[in-house]
């Protein structure tokens, strides 16, 4: 059996329903999460579920028991996650779990993306825990972007201090599809993927799709970091977001997000979903 955590988020659903489309029958499969609204919609299509907290041991141990395989889909509780996945790790061994998958960030162990540094110390506790193990480096969601559909709707400008640096995203369903591959299929024991999508795009390329969903024109304007720290607490974001954001644009610049691998077409066989796809399911 398989049990996928983030179940009630928009990625491990996605998971559970790929599951599904590769025929997987529901009862080998057991959906878990803290929501219990969406838990209950989750029973509704036959899969098993259990309400799970990572900083609940006992409610892990008990929802992994006997798994073949944990479908670890990283928390979003950002500077909570690396004692939170430990736990989850810790009681994926105690309950005999036969393989994990974890969503991690490209390049987690080497890169200076803000992210990065819990994803790699989880991919650490994996290694140590002695279960075989297979690393999703997933790349940015196009869905990200749905605000900056928003923007462009609401005032044509598409702006960012992220320069020209590429970003090769790909939309959720590539990367939950690429999940359902491996949790269903041998050979991905101890190997690391790096997922991105097969195009890496500028913000040139952002503001050209932009206009295409809006169906009116709109612009790409770089400003630079400052000039972005000010425009974002002007609009009243509060300190923590408007450092998040522009450090993450920092990283963008840098090339951290740009992909480079065609893991995730070949893990899924087909192309990865294009930007203005992307793009127009979050319109
Ligand atoms: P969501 O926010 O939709 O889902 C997060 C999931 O994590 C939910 O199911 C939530 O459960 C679960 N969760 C959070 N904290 C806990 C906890 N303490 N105990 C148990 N479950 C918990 O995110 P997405 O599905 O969009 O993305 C999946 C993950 O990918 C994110 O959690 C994050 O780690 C990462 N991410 C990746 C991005 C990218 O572009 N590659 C962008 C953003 C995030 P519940 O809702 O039931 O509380």
């Amino acid at each position: 059996s398989i049990v996928v955590t983030g179940a009630t988020g928009q990625l491990g659903r996605l998971i559970v329903e790929h599951l599904l489309n590769r025929g997987v029958a529901p009862a080998e499969i057991t959906a878990v999460g803290r929501n219990t609204e969406r838990l209950a919609e989750l029973a509704a299509s036959g899969v098993g579920t259990a309400a799970i907290d990572y900083t609940d041991p006992a409610s892990l141990e008990a929802a992994f028991a006997g798994a073949d395989a944990l479908m670890l889909v990283s928390g979003s509780e950002v500077g909570q996650r690396v004692a939170q996945h430990t736990n989850a790790i810790t009681a994926a061994v105690a309950a005999g779990v036969g393989r994990i998958v974890y969503t991690s960030a490209p390049k987690a162990d080497t890169s200076a993306l803000i992210l990065a540094p819990e994803h790699k110390a989880t991919e650490e506790a994996l290694h140590a825990s002695g279960l075989p193990v297979t690393i999703l480096r997933n790349g940015w969601y196009t869905e990200n972007y749905a605000s900056a559909v928003q923007q462009a709707r609401e005032n044509g400008v598409y702006l960012t201090s992220a320069g020209e640096g590429r970003v090769a995203s790909a939309s959720r369903t590539d990367y939950a599809e690429a999940a359902a591959v491996v949790l269903t299929t041998p050979g991905h024991e101890n190997v690391t993927y790096e997922l991105a999508g097969d195009v890496a795009w500028t913000g040139t390329d952002m503001a050209a799709a932009l206009t295409e969903v809006v169906g009116s024109p709109v612009v790409f304007t770089s400003v630079t970091p400052e000039e972005h720290s000010a425009i974002l607490t002007g609009a009243g974001l509060d300190g923590g977001t408007v450092g998040f954001v522009v450090a993450l644009d920092g990283n963008t610049r840098d090339g951290l997000l740009a992909g480079g691998t065609n893991d995730l077409a070949t893990l899924i066989g087909r192309p990865t979903t294009p930007l203005i796809d992307g793009l127009r399911s979050v319109a």
